[in-house]
């Protein structure tokens, strides 16, 4: 028997999961598909795991209503009933007080300071007479010439800086353009009269949210695969690809197994890689040449610790977020997983996650578990959230990779790394790390469903078509 083609995919989070899938719904007898996954699980960054009878994610997930339909569906089929429709319950920070997120016109005249509303008045009647920075060179720039000086140094600035750990003239303006939805004041205005009977649309305000935790999503994607004989080799870390005639050929992978490590080598005709574009780069072997290594070291992603804190109580608050803009505090967003699913079980315990941005190596990075919970109930308490339930545990998550760091020269680099993987043929890069995009997990799914159009039966990759999907993926905008 004539051996299958073997196409592999870097990665099993929502992007390799979404394409395996895809590629394994299109029955072509020729195909084999395997997906190489360095972690025990799969899901990325958007996978849950259980703690003591509670599912908690890695930090605050949720299926925005702006997912297609056609991949809405998919999901729909295949979580059935555990797809929850949930209305959204959050709060955010503002000049030391607690405002309801998503926003809404009567808690905004009733809970936002007197002297706050003036002064951002007075900014709007300013705006006509004042210079705009044209051209827009920073985030900064493009962000004062929508919004104007006083929400901005309350909320975006702070938090920019949190997230992204540097200052906002440094940051592209790209980020103003594609991070931030409400980017000018119509924009604000339009959400928040959004949610007013009569304009409200159906899903304004809410979430989907599986039962079991978000990674839920990725397990019933990984179950479809395997049901559709595609293979997943978890803990198997891709650590060379070799190319021969300027196809991936052959790919070196690294299995841990509790105590020892075993090296394999296997044949590839297709590779598709949802892994960091800059990490990707560095496996290919003969090594790029300088300029490329140089261009992976300077496109910089910040890291994040979740810090997860477990209370003997049935409810933390009744809010499902609480987004955290000061740069006193640590933590960037609070979510407690029990409120996004209405679970009432486990009794007298829920769990909350604390989202740290942090760069890796640094002084957060690498504080020890025992700091951190002394540190978080410290903030929390400042913050005016209970820091005195009886915690039963404390523990925590380190990632590495989880914000693309948009820098003023970030798109020279990604450039540069994105000409030279697509210089191989039989090589696609996709994914929010492999395009380097603050994606959601419906756009990096929507990337994984277009790659597989992409992509002949002979294997042929179809450039052009790819190229214009490409474009249309810049204009996603990241909802939060
Ligand atoms: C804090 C936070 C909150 C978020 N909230 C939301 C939200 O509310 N809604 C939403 O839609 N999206 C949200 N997102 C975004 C969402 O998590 C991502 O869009 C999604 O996970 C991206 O999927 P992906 O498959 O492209 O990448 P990833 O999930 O990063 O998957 C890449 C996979 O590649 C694997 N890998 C890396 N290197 C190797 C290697 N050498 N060999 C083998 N495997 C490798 C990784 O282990 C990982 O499993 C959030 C993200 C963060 C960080």
């Amino acid at each position: 028997m004539e051996k299958k083609k073997q196409i592999i995919i870097l990665g099993a989070g929502p992007a390799g999961l979404a394409l395996a899938l895809k590629l394994l719904r299109r029955n072509e007898p020729e195909w084999e598909i395997i997906l190489i996954e360095q972690k025990s699980y799969v899901g990325g960054i958007a996978a849950s795991f259980e703690k003591d009878g509670l599912f908690f994610d890695f930090g605050s997930h949720r299926l925005h209503p702006a997912t297609s339909a056609e991949i809405l569906n998919d999901l729909k089929e295949l979580l059935g009933d555990d797809l929850l429709n949930r209305p959204r319950n959050g709060r955010i920070r503002l000049l030391g007080r607690f405002l309801k997120f998503p926003l809404n016109p009567v808690d905004l005249i009733l809970h936002t300071p007197p002297a706050f509303v003036l002064s951002f008045l007075t900014d709007m009647l300013a705006k006509p007479f004042q210079k705009k920075h044209r051209p827009q060179r920073s985030f900064a720039d493009a962000l004062m010439d929508g919004l104007g000086k006083t929400i901005c140094s309350a909320f975006y600035f702070p938090y920019a800086r949190k997230l992204w750990g540097i200052n906002p003239e440094d940051i592209s303006v790209i980020q103003a353009q594609k991070r931030v939805s409400a980017n000018s004041v119509f924009k604000i205005i339009k959400k928040v009269f959004s949610v007013l009977p009569g304009i409200k649309r159906e899903n304004t305000g809410r979430f989907f949210y599986p039962q079991k935790g978000y990674g839920q999503i990725s397990r019933v994607l990984a179950n479809e695969v395997e049901k559709l004989g595609g293979k997943i080799l978890l803990s198997s870390s891709a650590e060379e690809i070799i190319i021969k005639g300027n196809r991936p050929s052959v790919l070196k992978l690294r299995k841990e197994n509790n105590d020892f490590v075993e090296f394999n080598h296997i044949d590839c005709d297709f590779l598709f890689s949802t892994i960091p574009i800059s990490v990707l780069a560095r496996l290919i072997k003969p090594l790029p040449s300088q300029d490329i290594t140089d261009a992976c070291k300077k496109l910089k992603y910040r890291s994040m610790i979740l810090h997860y804190l477990l209370f003997e109580t049935d409810q933390y608050t009744p809010y499902d977020a609480h987004y955290i803009p000061e740069d006193n505090i640590i933590i960037s967003r609070i979510s407690e997983p029990k409120n996004y699913s209405a679970s009432k079980e486990p009794a007298n315990l829920t769990g909350i996650c604390l989202e740290i941005p942090c760069n890796l190596g640094d002084d957060i990075w690498n504080m020890t578990d025992a700091s951190l919970t002394q540190k978080s109930l410290e903030d929390l308490k400042k913050i005016g959230l209970p820091a005195n339930f009886p915690l039963k545990t404390s523990f925590t998550k380190r990632l590495p990779f989880v914000y693309p760091i948009y820098d003023q020269k970030f798109d020279e680099q990604f450039e540069l790394i994105d000409d030279y993987i697509n210089r191989f043929t039989g090589l696609v890069s996709l994914g929010r790390q492999g395009l380097f995009a603050h994606d959601n997990t419906h756009h990096t799914m929507e990337m994984a469903y277009r790659a597989s159009d992409c992509l002949e039966s002979n294997l042929n990759w179809k450039t052009t078509m790819w190229k214009n999907y490409r474009r249309e993926f810049e204009t996603h905008v990241v909802e939060d």
